[in-house]
């Protein structure tokens, strides 16, 4: 797990029981998350799950129905107490996947307008305004409109506007969508960069779990108005909360178990034709006679026609049902019990198989066993 120096004047977020409804819809449920000072936190759920409104509410941009919120030692909200801080005096800096650059300012105007808000002395701007440039990565394009930049430079200028006021927390909500592929992972590198170099807490709002993966320190799962899971990027990865959080995090197979015993990190499990299955478990306690499932990413999954003999491997047999060949891959769908695994596989290797035969299914002895 990565962790950054928090520099000095770093402030922690603390979010408790924040609910919010718009009339009658509610958006979300008594959320609380303790953010670190000097962390870079992913929020992490699928579209409509309240993430943005989460990161709004922060920001100051929208208000919650119950809840408090302190960014360092100031409550910046506090539902029962009347307290909320205007926007523009919690010191964060915003950027949104829309870059909301004036349009009739230049470069220089556009990063220099929130000095200019905070009272920072004229004299000292052009010196924060190069150094913010320079953090970004932008060539000297001071003199030029949003209009005449590309929109990856454009994505730069609100970010360099955002550190230029040395804000206390950067919000972030999908800074980065609107680029293309290349441009967006080139931007991703320069934001982590930026944050572990500012030392700035971040907060960022992604449906990508490969960008979360990438930025963050701490994820924050998002899914119907509620965190389901908070974790590194490998928790949540290697051992999500549930079969929900699995697929949204890429997991496609999932082979339904009933636990027969767990202890001391392994479990064992009967699959729905019978047949018994241990592996090694490291998450959440799970009770004899309980309904589980064992998750798995299509490339995880190997076929073999024999018992798969090292000790990292389990293998489970299965009935081929069918082989579709995909340019250099090959997908195997085989039936196991009730379930149906599709196995994707290098066509290189030789290996005929025909539909109908009994083999092999190879799975990682450290697949999650996850709660239905
Ligand atoms: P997306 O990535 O699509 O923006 P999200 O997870 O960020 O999704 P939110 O934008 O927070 O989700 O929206 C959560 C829910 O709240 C959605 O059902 C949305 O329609 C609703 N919502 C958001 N803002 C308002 C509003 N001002 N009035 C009414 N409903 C709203």
């Amino acid at each position: 797990q990565r962790t950054s120096p928090p520099s000095s004047g770093v402030s922690g977020i603390s979010i408790c029981g924040v609910t919010k409804n718009f009339g009658s819809l509610s958006v979300l449920e008594d959320v609380s998350l303790e953010i670190e000072p000097g962390s870079f936190v992913a929020l992490l759920g699928p579209s409509g799950c309240g993430k943005t409104t989460l990161l709004r509410i922060v920001a100051g941009l929208e208000h919650p129905s119950d809840g408090v919120i302190r960014i360092g030692n100031e409550t910046v909200v506090d539902t029962a107490k009347r307290i909320d801080v205007p926007s523009n005096k919690r010191r964060l800096g915003m950027v949104f996947q829309s870059y909301a650059l004036w349009p009739h300012m230049t470069v220089e105007q556009n990063i220099a307008y929130p000095l200019r808000k905070q009272g920072v002395p004229r004299s000292e701007w052009p010196a924060r305004v190069a150094s913010a440039i320079a953090s970004v990565g932008l060539p000297a394009l001071l003199d030029r409109r949003p209009s005449q930049l590309s929109g990856g430079q454009q994505q730069r200028v609100a970010i360099a506007r955002a550190i230029a006021a040395r804000p206390r927390v950067l919000l972030l909500d999908e800074p980065l969508s609107n680029l293309d592929a290349s441009l967006r992972d080139q931007l991703r590198r320069e934001l982590r960069m930026i944050h572990d170099r500012e030392g700035i807490t971040t907060i960022l709002v992604t449906h990508d779990q490969e960008e979360a993966a990438m930025l963050a320190d701490l994820v924050a799962v998002v899914r119907d108005g509620g965190i389901v899971q908070v974790g590194s990027p490998s928790d949540i990865l290697d051992r999500p909360a549930d079969q929900q959080v699995a697929s949204f995090v890429g997991y496609g197979n999932f082979l339904s178990a009933t636990v027969l015993e767990s202890a001391k990190g392994r479990i064992e499990l009967v699959l729905s034709d019978g047949q018994k299955l241990a592996l090694d478990h490291a998450g959440e306690h799970m009770p004899a006679g309980k309904a589980v499932v064992i998750g798995s990413r299509s490339h995880e999954l190997g076929v073999s026609t024999g018992a798969p003999e090292s000790g990292d491997i389990s293998g489970v047999r299965g009935v081929l049902e069918a082989t579709t060949a995909l340019g250099r891959w090959r997908e195997r769908r085989v039936a196991i019990g009730d379930d149906r695994l599709v196995i994707r596989e290098l066509a290189e290797d030789d290996a005929t198989m025909e539909p109908g035969q009994t083999i092999w299914v190879t799975m990682s002895t450290t697949a999650p066993v996850l709660r239905r």
